[in-house]
């Protein structure tokens, strides 16, 4: 090639990269696209990413952090924690002063989170069509319908010999190859005896089944489960955005991605039902929103010709929802915005975990490895309370029609609820969906060598989140209601005795000197559930997986999309991301998210077909 040609391919490229990817919000302000996604997170950049294959069709995302994809905090998946609480993170206060981690970055909370590749049960699929009318029960929300989708996001690498020697295993026909999502055994991974210990002494502990793969809708199991990494480059962090918009940044220039601004309101073109929505409001993300009132800022309007999808997350995409006229009518008049759709459920049905860690120091042992962790047991019901599990069960079928009273004003109402929770129910009992996660962890901190983090999976506590004020940048409130419902705390002490005794037990415990937290001085040997709750209630935090604020469910269950996850009485207005989930799943959230964009992006691309 020609020197000169060279230089000039070369310009172009820049010149594509730095329209595509921008900061600069000249280019398009008051511009129209055929789709405008809010949020450049897990599922914003999925979808987008599918429907600008068609070149035809332009799309706009706006992300409001900025773009840390070579970030080291973002790249090594073993920093996780560091990266929580940065500014990468939106740490969203609760009323009770937790936080709750959110990425507030390109690729949103897949560029900071653990990294652990998983999917749920079957039956907890399966459990979405039955919250759905049933003329929507054949619309694939189900296990069949998303596995497909969940498959299509990834491209696994199966383990290679050295990790399959420290425990690693597969079945292929429960991974995608091809897609987008890098997926596999960290090169990283523990080889030393810590993982196969902890193994060990859960099965021997619980009686759970050792699956060498539990990503074919089976989680009642202890398993060695993949990363969303790149094993073929020395283990960078797989996000959305280095999956579905890195490899195609230079070649879609249809697609262009707004850094560091936030999408402040949707405006519909009509009062009257079903509305169309025509365009979204946007400021400058502020470095500190805390210095620099709204009203300060450059306000910018960007025109959809097709749809506006959110894909803000399930804490901000209810916030917009509220902002923009739909939610609780109530509520909304009181805050003076003109109520457009009467959805009183828009924020509620709130589901969020609480993640109690325990450790104990290490003996020195060699732990030959680096991580991420790789190992997970997931006890159900039955496994987790043993002998007392039948009570533990009359528990739940006797204690549904009081905890949904008790919940309903974090739902359409207790009838409903009550519908939900034995929907709920029923994967615990029936199908022995895990209610408790005990992730083992290698070298967490100094003194803390050997930890489970541990949390209750399956809450039947429902909290809500609202906005407190017509600012947009003003943070929602968010009420988890952790624990309102006793057994969710029955569960948890459950769950914090069987890791304390996994940590105490051969062995495990061989290579330990001894439990630091909780430690025997502050909850002893022989402590009873309520003395076990209250260190419970005092030093758990939240898992960052909430979802259900938007839920995909009937209209009159408290649904807030339908099954093309459209939001009621509205035309052209879809909610994408973890919002919808309508009830936890016993697994980390990232590869049912993915799926879910996925299925949207194939829902999307159909509904314009042939226009
Ligand atoms: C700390 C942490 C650890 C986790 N660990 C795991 C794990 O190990 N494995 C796993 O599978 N899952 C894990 N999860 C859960 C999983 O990552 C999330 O459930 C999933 O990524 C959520 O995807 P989402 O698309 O709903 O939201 P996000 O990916 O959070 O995307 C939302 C995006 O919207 C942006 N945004 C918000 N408001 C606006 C606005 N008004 N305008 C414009 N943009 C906006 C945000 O900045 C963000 O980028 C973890 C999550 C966290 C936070």
């Amino acid at each position: 090639m020609h020197p000169s040609l060279h230089l000039l391919v070369l310009a172009t490229c820049v010149t594509l990269a730095s329209t595509t990817v921008i900061s600069d919000p000249s280019s398009v302000a008051n511009a129209t696209f055929d789709y405008i996604i809010v949020g450049g997170g897990t599922a914003g950049l999925t979808i987008a990413s599918r429907l600008s294959e068609d070149a035809g069709v332009r799309v706009l995302v706006i992300e409001a952090g900025p773009d840390n994809r070579t970030d080291p905090l973002v790249t090594d998946v073993t920093q996780f924690t560091v990266a929580t609480g940065s500014t990468l993170d939106w740490a969203y206060k609760t009323v009770d002063g937790r936080t709750i981690s959110g990425g507030k970055t390109l690729g949103g909370s897949s560029s900071i989170n653990g990294a652990t590749w998983m999917r749920g049960m079957k039956a907890q699929y399966d459990a979405f069509t039955l919250l759905l009318d049933p003329e929507d029960a054949n619309k694939g929300w189900n296990w069949d319908g998303l596995f497909p989708y969940m498959k299509k996001a990834e491209d696994f690498t199966p383990p290679n010999a050295t990790q399959r020697a420290a425990g690693a295993d597969d079945v292929a026909a429960y991974h995608g190859f091809g897609g987008p999502v890098k997926t596999g055994f960290p090169l990283g991974m523990f080889l030393g005896p810590s993982q196969p210990y902890f193994v060990e002494t859960a099965q021997n502990m619980t009686g759970l089944k050792l699956l060498p793969d539990l990503n074919g809708g089976d989680a009642d199991c202890i398993s060695f489960i993949p990363n969303s990494l790149n094993p073929h480059k020395s283990d960078t962090r797989s996000s959305s955005a280095s999956s579905y918009l890195t490899p195609v940044e230079n070649s879609r220039p249809n697609w262009t991605t707004l850094l560091s601004h936030q999408v402040s309101r949707v405006f519909f073109a009509n009062s009257s039902l079903p509305l169309t929505a025509t365009a979204v409001e946007f400021v400058p993300t502020p470095a500190n929103a805390s210095t620099i009132p709204t009203s300060a800022l450059p306000t910018y309007t960007a025109h959809a010709a097709r749809e506006i999808i959110l894909s803000s997350g399930a804490i901000r995409t209810p916030a917009l929802l509220q902002l923009s006229g739909i939610g609780d009518a109530s509520h909304l008049s009181a805050l003076g915005i003109t109520p457009l759709v009467d959805l009183p459920t828009v924020g509620k049905n709130f589901q969020e975990q609480t993640n109690s860690p325990l450790g104990a120091a290490g003996d020195g042992f060699d732990a030959r490895g680096r991580g991420p962790n790789d190992v997970i047991a997931f006890p159900s019901v039955y496994e987790l309370f043993g002998d007392m599990a039948g009570a533990a069960v009359e528990n739940i079928t006797k204690g549904i029609e009081g905890w949904a009273e008790s919940q309903a004003h974090n739902a359409a109402n207790a009838q409903a609820l009550k519908r939900i929770f034995e929907v709920q129910a029923g994967t615990i009992i029936n199908d022995s969906s895990p209610i408790v996660e005990l992730f083992y962890a290698t070298n967490a901190a100094p003194g803390f060598e050997l930890a489970i983090a541990m949390w209750n999976l399956l809450p039947f506590s429902r909290g809500n989140v609202s906005i407190q004020s017509t600012d947009p940048l003003a943070p929602p409130a968010i009420d988890v209601g952790w624990f309102s419902v006793p057994f969710d705390m029955r569960v948890q002490v459950a769950g914090a005795r069987l890791a304390r005794n996994i940590l105490s037990s051969p062995p495990t415990s061989t290579l330990s000197l001894g439990e630091t937290v909780p430690g025997f001085a502050t909850v002893p040997a022989n402590a009873t559930d309520a003395e076990w709750a209250t260190w419970l209630l005092g030093a758990f935090g939240a898992n960052s997986h909430p979802l259900g604020t938007a839920a995909l469910m009937s209209r009159s269950l408290g649904g807030v999309v339908d099954a093309s996850l459209t939001v009621y009485d509205t035309k052209n207005l879809r909610v994408v991301d973890a919002s919808v989930l309508p009830i936890q799943i016993s697994a980390h959230l990232s590869s049912t998210v993915y799926g879910v964009a996925e299925k949207a992006a194939d829902i999307v691309k159909a509904a314009w077909a042939g226009t």
